[in-house]
């Protein structure tokens, strides 16, 4: 992903500046870092959303999968509090699930 790779590029430059470590260094501990956020993230969850998580880590979803993990994971898996989510400004607001259960969109 662009995302990832921008963020592994700023952090091998910041880290050869330093003089501290080497490039395929830093980025191994980029990769590192970010499976070790992404396990805890699982652990974390609930056990019956625990498997669409990793998949959504591995690219492994649909869009609209995906899209219903984030909203899932930004409201701490409550699918009420996605229903009703007020954040109109959020760019997945149209597309949230579970819009169905307010009388929203199906
Ligand atoms: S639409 Fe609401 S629940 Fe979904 S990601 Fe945005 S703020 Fe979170």
């Amino acid at each position: 992903m662009k995302h990832d790779d921008d963020l592994v590029r700023r952090r091998e430059e910041a880290q050869r500046k330093r003089g501290r470590i080497e490039p395929r260094q830093a980025r191994q501990l980029v990769v590192s870092e970010a499976c070790e956020a992404q396990a805890r993230r699982v652990a974390s969850a609930p056990t019956l959303y625990r498997k669409m998580l990793e998949k959504s880590f591995t690219g492994g979803l649909s869009p609209r999968q995906t899209i219903k993990a984030k909203c899932l994971d930004c409201s701490n898996f409550q699918r009420d509090e996605v229903a009703s989510c007020r954040a109109v400004a959020c760019p997945l607001w149209a597309l949230r699930p579970y819009q169905a259960q307010t009388g929203g969109r199906k």
